[in-house]
């Protein structure tokens, strides 16, 4: 599965925020038992209204929600390039999860420190990103010597390669992150084996306080500002209320919501906000037994699609049957849409849609 890393300055509200999103009832809802693979890493239901719509539709008996996986990296200091507090443990860390959710302090609290001594959220963004920074430049200007003596011998993976850290140190030792070098299609391969942490996509997450948990507040609109500048994205989220929103039965959940003044829980944005930072979509697949959704990368083709689910119908696809998303609903289920004319047949080629239902035919 996907993993997003939530890293961030101590006492920002990291542990809180991972707290909820793994006790959150929509966590363990829906059949689907929340399971804890490590104290810090923690599957979450992706939330998703379609989802109950179809299953209510095909009066499907379960409903199984897509997962993101979030991760609890904590121990990131002033200095961790250097090693100093739990360095090199953090960015072995990083180094494994596809996307960074970085939580920053934007809440004042005259009983809570701050580890810098004030609350600057931009500050702060820029004491972590520096020791990213910091560590991509080691790990590349460790590896130029060997990579330039490999091209000079003729080495094509090299030479393509030194070209890429070259215009990648251009950027470091400017002080921007690698995410900013440009990237043509067929250089990819060799620029994700760098495994640079700073090329990684980042959600900032701002943590405000109660009463700004909706619009967000002067720090949040700094941090969103300098998210645009670098093309990352933000999100508000108030960390306290969603602790306490995690722990109420899902009942009493929409009461407090309303009380708050929140539409849904600002955790359910955060998990958006991570799926789409990934460039993840969800395809569903509808049946009385059960309505499930999965996950793919956009521009996945139908037999890789159904590969998510087993290997063998990727192996033996043959087509597969596809509903629209809005069809399926508006034609009240599958016989609807076909006698409608709405069920495509698609075959090898087809990219798959958010939204698809999608039914595979395959040869065992
Ligand atoms: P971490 O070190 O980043 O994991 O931070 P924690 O989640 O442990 O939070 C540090 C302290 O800040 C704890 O005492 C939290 O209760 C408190 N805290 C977290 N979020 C908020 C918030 O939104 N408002 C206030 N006032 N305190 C918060």
């Amino acid at each position: 599965g996907f993993r997003m890393g939530i890293v961030g300055l101590p006492n920002v509200g990291k542990s809180t925020l991972f707290n909820a999103l793994t006790q959150t009832a929509a966590a363990q809802a829906a059949n689907y038992p929340f399971c804890t693979i490590e104290p810090n890493v923690g599957d979450v239901a992706v939330p998703d209204e379609r989802l109950s719509a179809l299953a209510e539709i095909a009066k499907s008996a379960q409903v199984i929600p897509t997962r993101l996986t979030f991760v609890d990296i904590a121990g990131l200091v002033r200095g961790a390039s250097r090693g100093e507090g739990l360095g090199n443990q953090f960015l072995a860390n990083i180094r494994e999860v596809d996307a960074i959710a970085h939580v920053v302090r934007c809440f004042e609290d005259e009983d809570i420190t701050h580890v810098e001594g004030k609350i600057d959220p931009v500050a702060d963004i820029e004491t972590i990103e520096t020791e990213l920074m910091l560590a991509d430049l080691d790990s590349l200007e460790r590896r130029v010597t060997g990579l330039e003596k490999r091209a000079k011998g003729g080495d094509k993976e090299a030479k393509e390669q030194i070209d890429l850290v070259n215009r990648a140190l251009v950027l470091l030792r400017d002080g921007k992150p690698a995410r900013l070098v440009e990237v043509k299609a067929e250089e990819r391969r060799s620029f994700d084996m760098l495994q640079l942490l700073t090329a990684k996509p980042v959600l900032y997450v701002c943590n405000v306080e109660e009463a700004s948990a909706d619009a967000g507040n002067g720090f949040s609109e700094r941090v969103f500002a300098r998210a645009e500048e670098e093309g990352a994205k933000a999100v508000v989220v108030s960390a306290k209320i969603e602790s306490e929103i995690a722990i109420l039965p899902e009942a009493e959940q929409a009461e407090y919501l309303e009380a708050v003044g929140l539409a849904e829980p600002g955790l359910n944005r955060v998990i958006r906000a991570g799926y789409q930072l990934l460039g993840l979509l969800t395809y569903f697949t509808v049946g009385p037994k059960e309505a499930r959704a999965w996950t793919i990368v956009d521009g996945t083709r139908a037999p890789q699609a159904a590969g998510v689910i087993h290997t063998d119908f990727e192996k033996g696809f043959i087509r597969a049957e596809t509903i629209a998303y809005g069809d399926y609903v508006a034609l009240k289920g599958e016989a609807g849409a076909r006698e409608a004319g709405k069920m495509r047949l698609e075959g090898k080629e087809y990219v798959v849609h958010d939204g698809d239902v999608m039914h595979f035919r395959f040869a065992p």
